[in-house]
């Protein structure tokens, strides 16, 4: 559950307002289009650039970032003493080879072939199972996810998890929708893999019949799989069972030669998440001969490895998911790509020097003040809740109560002593890093969960509430403006980061998270009356989403951004009482004209501004269970007497909602 998807100069951002007029449109009225009243003029100044698919705060921080990053990687990179195996060393020689494209060409397909070679070699299912471990083991999508997580009942332990997957496409609707827009993208994919595998040296009609043979295979799977409203149901995706309940529910697989490879004969407790998949899985095994199964595993092989080949593949790749998939015109210059690549494979190896130099220990301390303000506040407002029994009260206070937060960085950095990366193969590094990330991983299984770690880097631009952890976690990287503002005034801070702790923090009472108790198990700790209310109640804002018309006639889907609605309307509701009680009966004085009530819901408003291209925002709606920018600030705050006061909105504006149509959740 994280905040949002995915994702010049320092002297000029000291300069930057925290709330600038000159980005705003007047001419627009706040209750027609508040998102434009706030942002309109930074929307018309501010075109995508070719490279993304969108841009926004988001991107803007993120492009910030990066530019802070490059500095710390040359600086590192300099140093040609750095002892072999320190942390310098791996940083200098993985962003290196990833910028030596004269060895990168040089290396060309060859740098893939030993692969090639033993994917040709499998002869019977027993081989195409441990294959498909062995590929998992280098970061590779096939069939299905492997990965260790807490024991949604027990979570206080590790065990082993399976999640659908399997397909080249982004989502299940890719190959079921039989929309043009989807055919289309259908049959441009076809084109992609045609061309990915002329590249590697097939002929054009073996590069045809494989894209046949990858397409039918995909779509099979796609037709077993979860569509991506299914799999947000906590308790429908939660399914424990034994290797040998496995073997019963999945028997075409071969599960014992796959759990050999991975070195983990006796796995334990297993969570099957979608037990249907895992079945047709298996049943699709005996469908296609092993000669299919070669096909389709080199084309992941080729799919996952295509951004870190010569630039043909690169190029390739772009083309199909940068340009037809997202809008996006042009690659990202060379360093952008390596440096967030190794920015993912050293994580917290560059994450501990950017915190180092950038994250001063006062924003630490200021955050952990923020955090419990509002605590406090979404306790007061749980305690009034007029829908809430007092019996689930006093549980939710409790649950509230045991939030573990996390603000910037770990406190114990992860050690890639045994993570080996060498100065002339970016391929390798890539795979090294994939395959250190999934040893790890596997370590875990059957232990006690570490509740020490950290699910991003402290240089992500994004938060997240971890359910069977009951944590809330800020990385240092968001912790900068617009978002955090240490020179701001304190409307503007409650309005931006405060609705981010508190949206975080209500994720643990959304319609998912309220599953989980204090202790992050799955366990339904409310009464009957308080699940139908409640569910009455995010009804209304599921309706409000998705009577929020973009691009003409799509629609955005209430049950699908559920969630994330409700955490955006809960932080709203939740910071602006945290504002109220730090401001403890005083009222600020108007700044450039604007009330401490107006520049909360503005600050609010200027963390969600953007420009999306409109394939990107049609690949939005249908796949991230984030709304959009637009409706994120155009809906949640015309359910609160307080914004409507704040800019006399009057009934007959376009986003008036009448009273009985208004959400009062959180
Ligand atoms: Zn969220």
């Amino acid at each position: 559950m994280l905040l949002a998807y995915a994702c010049e100069n320092k002297q000029e951002k000291v300069m930057t307002k925290a709330l600038d007029p000159a980005n705003m449109d007047s001419s627009i009225k706040p209750g027609d289009d508040f998102f434009r009243f706030v942002n309109g003029n930074w929307i018309k100044n501010h075109p995508v650039p070719p490279e993304y698919s969108s841009y926004g705060a988001f991107t803007v921080l993120y492009e910030e970032n990066q530019k802070m990053l490059r500095e710390l990687v040359k600086e590192v990179s300099a140093d040609k003493e750095a002892p072999e195996g320190s942390i310098s060393q791996k940083i200098r020689d993985f962003y290196n080879s990833g910028m030596d494209t004269v060895r990168i060409e040089e290396q060309g397909i060859a740098v893939l072939q030993p692969e090639i070679d033993e994917i040709n070699s499998l002869q019977s299912v027993t081989e195409v199972s441990r294959y498909v471990a062995v590929m998992q083991q280098k970061g590779l999508g096939s069939l299905f996810h492997f990965y260790a997580d807490a024991d949604q009942s027990n979570s206080e332990w590790t065990i082993a998890n399976f999640w659908q997957g399997g397909l080249g496409l982004p989502d299940v609707a890719y190959y079921t929708d039989n929309s043009e827009r989807m055919q289309q993208i259908r049959e441009a994919y076809k084109a992609h893999i045609t061309k990915m595998f002329l590249l590697k040296g097939d002929d054009e009609s073996a590069a045809l019949k494989t894209a046949e043979t990858v397409l039918a295979i995909e779509t099979d799977l796609a037709k077993v799989s979860k569509t991506r409203m299914e799999t947000r149901i906590a308790e429908k995706n939660f399914h424990k069972m034994s290797l040998d309940d496995l073997k019963v529910l999945a028997p075409g697989f071969d599960w014992g030669a796959y759990f050999t490879a991975l070195g983990l004969p006796d796995p334990g407790e297993l969570n099957v998440s979608q037990t249907e998949f895992m079945k047709g899985m298996s049943e699709l095994i005996a469908k296609y001969p092993v000669e299919d199964w070669r096909t389709y595993l080199t084309w992941h092989l080729l799919d996952g490895s295509a951004n870190y080949l010569s630039t043909a593949f690169v190029q390739q790749n772009f083309d199909f998911f940068g340009k037809t998939l997202s809008g996006s015109e042009v690659l990202r210059p060379r360093w952008k790509r390596v440096l967030a690549t190794t920015s993912g494979g050293l994580g917290e190896g560059l994450g501990q020097i950017y915190v180092e130099r950038y994250f001063p220990p006062e924003s630490k301390e200021r955050m952990i003040k923020l955090v419990e303000n509002l605590r406090l506040s979404f306790a007061e407002r749980i305690k009034k809740l007029d829908w809430m029994t007092d019996e689930t009260k006093e549980k939710a206070l409790a649950k509230l109560d045991a939030i573990t937060v996390k603000i910037g960085y770990p406190d114990k950095w992860k050690d890639y002593s045994t993570l080996n990366i060498v100065p002339d193969n970016y391929l390798l590094n890539v795979q090294n890093s994939r395959a250190f990330e999934f040893k790890r991983d596997l370590a875990k299984v059957g232990n006690k969960v570490d509740k020490t770690e950290w699910g991003m880097t402290p240089q992500t631009v994004n938060a997240y509430y971890n359910p069977t952890n009951n944590e809330i976690v800020f990385p240092a990287g968001i912790l900068q403006p617009p978002f955090f503002n240490k020179d701001a005034d304190d409307a503007v801070n409650y309005g931006a980061i405060g609705v981010v702790i508190g949206h975080e923090m209500t994720h643990g009472f959304d319609d998912q998270g309220r599953k989980f108790d204090k202790e992050g198990n799955m366990n339904d700790w409310w009464t009957e009356a308080d699940a139908e209310r409640f569910k009455s109640k995010t009804d209304v804002l599921a309706k409000q989403y998705d009577n929020y018309t973009m691009l003409d006639s799509l629609h955005v889907n209430g049950n699908l951004t559920m969630g994330e609605n409700i955490a955006d309307l809960g932080g709203l509701n939740i910071s602006y009482n945290a504002f109220q009680m730090a401001l403890n009966g005083t009222q600020p004085k108007p700044i450039e004209g604007y009330t401490a009530d107006q520049r909360f819901f503005m600050a609010y408003a200027q963390v969600w501004r953007q420009n999306v291209r409109d394939k990107a925002l049609l690949r939005q709606l249908k796949e991230d269970v984030h709304s959009p920018g637009e409706a994120r600030v155009n809906i949640p705050p015309f359910n609160m007497d307080i914004f409507l006061a704040a800019f006399d909105i009057a009934p007959d504006s376009k986003l008036f909602l009448p009273e009985g149509q208004r959400a009062y959740i959180w």
